[in-house]
């Protein structure tokens, strides 16, 4: 695929020419495990599901095109992509992490990759060169999210990668470019080594299907999460690689109507006297607003604020919109409500990264934006 092609254009069509056995414009679903081969070891390339599938291949293709890297793998959960990652290190080494990350995640790293000797070290992203003063001669990862969830707290990932990276070349730069999406920012293109997607969230973007990805342009970390993904097996099926796929599509359109509905009840939040504060990247009083301009195309359309009155009031929000359903996850077409102190973010209760049990988390949808903003606006004024 010609790489001048609009991202528009790439979304559509990248990895996946017309089916070569049928004309098929829409890529099939090869729901199935193994491959007829001619001669032992003489086949077309797929000897067994795991390892390879033709509608996999396809969303691999086109999530390595969004993401101008040279390799994409595709796993059965944003999870299990992150897992991958971490399987790159060895006892004794060390990750650097941003302090608000998915809760998942912290998870991940605390409740299981602890007790295999990595230790990780969390702190805020948002001044470069304060973050790097925590990275020791042991440190192999750094581990991004901008936005990050749920505080809506943004990096400088080009300035943090080269930093690193003139620090130490053996340093790997991951990001979670979940949020963003590569409609928004590509951070491949601004040096980072390495970017994980929950495609369960805008990718997909119907809730429909639970994956996830990574994407690397160095051949030599291609191969090794390629090993790693078949060595695992955490694969995703064709069905959900096909949903990923359709979901890709329209990525571009949709992530606009996103940040245009966000931006709007972003503003009436900051402008609601029953709101104390609002984290989202498009708004004046966000303190990384310049950062956003340069960084990504536009704000997005995730955002968290505090309204007055604490948690009880909040817990009265998020259980009093119609529209906005209470719910898990985000990114996809219809809006979602949260508690992350108590709901997404429960793991990290305790720890250093404590969620204010007052924030509010929303995941704004592509209904109309009037129908939106009556909703919340009747959630916030009953008690
Ligand atoms: C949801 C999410 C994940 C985990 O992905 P799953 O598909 O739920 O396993 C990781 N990172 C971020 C930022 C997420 O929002």
């Amino acid at each position: 695929m010609n790489d001048e092609y609009s991202f528009e254009t790439l979304a559509i069509h990248a990895g996946q020419p017309a089916d070569p056995t049928t004309g098929a414009v829409m890529t099939p679903i090869y729901q199935t495990t193994t491959y007829r081969q001619e001669g032992v070891g003489r086949h077309k390339g797929y000897d067994y599901s795991r390892t390879a599938n033709p509608t996999r291949a396809a969303l691999e293709a086109c999530l390595a095109k969004l993401e101008a890297g040279r390799g994409a793998l595709a796993f059965a959960s944003g999870m299990a992509a992150i897992d991958a990652v971490l399987r790159l290190l060895k006892p004794g080494d060390h990750v650097l992490a941003v302090n608000d990350l998915y809760g998942g995640t912290y998870r991940l790293f605390e409740s299981v990759y602890a007790k295999f000797g990595l230790a990780f070290t969390y702190a805020s992203a948002e001044d470069p060169p304060a973050f790097l003063s925590n990275v020791r001669p042991e440190t192999r990862l750094i581990w991004l999210e901008s936005p990050t969830n749920p505080m809506l707290s943004l990096c400088d990932i080009g300035v943090i990668a080269r930093t690193a990276h003139a620090a130490d070349p053996q340093l790997r730069v991951c990001v979670d470019n979940t949020f963003a999406t590569p409609y928004l920012q590509r951070p491949l293109t601004l040096g980072a080594d390495l970017v994980v997607h929950s495609t369960t969230k805008y990718l997909g973007g119907h809730s429909d299907v639970v994956g996830g990805a990574v994407i690397a342009d160095d051949a030599d970390l291609v191969e090794r999460l390629a090993f790693l993904q078949n060595a695992a097996g955490a694969v995703p099926g064709p069905m959900d690689c096909f949903l990923v796929l359709r979901g890709i599509k329209t990525l571009p359109v949709r992530m606009d109507r996103h940040a245009a509905n966000a931006e709007q009840i972003a503003a009436f939040l900051a402008g609601h006297p029953g709101v104390i504060s609002v984290r989202y990247p498009g708004l004046p009083s966000h303190p990384q607003s310049d950062l956003a301009r340069k960084q990504m195309r536009n704000n997005g359309g995730m955002l968290s604020f505090i309204p007055r009155g604490g948690p009880k009031k909040a817990k009265l929000v998020v259980e009093g919109t119609k529209l906005f359903s209470l719910a898990e996850s985000l990114g996809a077409v219809e809006s979602l409500i949260e508690m992350p102190a108590e709901m997404t973010h429960a793991s990290t209760a305790g720890t250093p990264l404590t969620i204010d049990p007052a924030l509010i988390r929303v995941s704004v949808g592509l209904e109309g934006i009037a129908d939106l903003i009556a909703d919340l606006d009747a959630a916030l004024s009953s008690d």
